[in-house]
């Protein structure tokens, strides 16, 4: 059996972490009480779901998130410091010892994109590490960018300049926001002072 109209990854997601509305949750429920490759996919899911919420309570990891997924970092108690940015915006961050994830929030229009990348820049403009094919709700006018809090504590003052770009076929891009943070040490450590 061959799925005709399988749900979208994030809405499976949002799903297992109970954050979809009533109607929406229900509609979901009926198709996987009758689909069973879109339950099989709700299993990989699962597995995934939790993976990640054992790795990003860590606060680890460079990735971005979902609301859905802030939102119960909330409810297990994380504190979270969170940066929201509007295209150009520019924020002076830090991070001290008692906070556990780190949050950008960056505002662009997204609409008609069909791939956006993420590119972390140095404060030259020069990029360092590339997040491709970033995972973005339809209509959403913002991404939700966790930075690795373990990178941020260690890390001495420092300027970031972080890009969202979208990709058409060809491979052209098109730059959608650009956003510096200039963040100030809050820990002492190596490298700082
Ligand atoms: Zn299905």
């Amino acid at each position: 059996m061959i799925c005709s109209d399988p749900i979208d990854a994030a809405v499976l997601a949002d799903y297992w972490l109970g954050a979809l509305r009533g109607g929406e949750e229900e509609t979901v429920e009926e198709h996987l009480f009758g689909c069973d490759e879109c339950g099989a996919r709700l299993r990989e899911m699962i597995a995934l779901v939790d993976g990640v919420r054992k790795l990003a309570s860590e606060g680890s990891l460079r990735m971005v998130v979902s609301d859905a997924f802030l939102k119960r970092a909330e409810e297990e108690g994380l504190r979270v410091r969170q940066y929201a940015l509007p295209p150009g915006g520019e924020v002076q961050c830090t991070v001290t010892a008692e906070d556990d994830l780190l949050i950008a929030r960056l505002a662009a229009d997204m609409s008609g994109a069909k791939r956006v990348d993420l590119s972390i820049c140095d404060g030259n403009g020069v990029e360092r590490l590339r997040l491709p094919d970033i995972p973005m709700r339809s209509g959403a006018s913002s991404i939700v960018y966790q930075e690795s809090i373990t990178f941020a504590k260690a890390s001495p003052d420092n300027e970031m300049i972080v890009r969202l770009v979208a990709l058409d076929e060809a491979g052209g891009e098109r730059l959608l926001g650009e956003y510096a943070f200039h963040h100030t040490r809050s820990l002492p450590g190596p490298g700082g002072w």
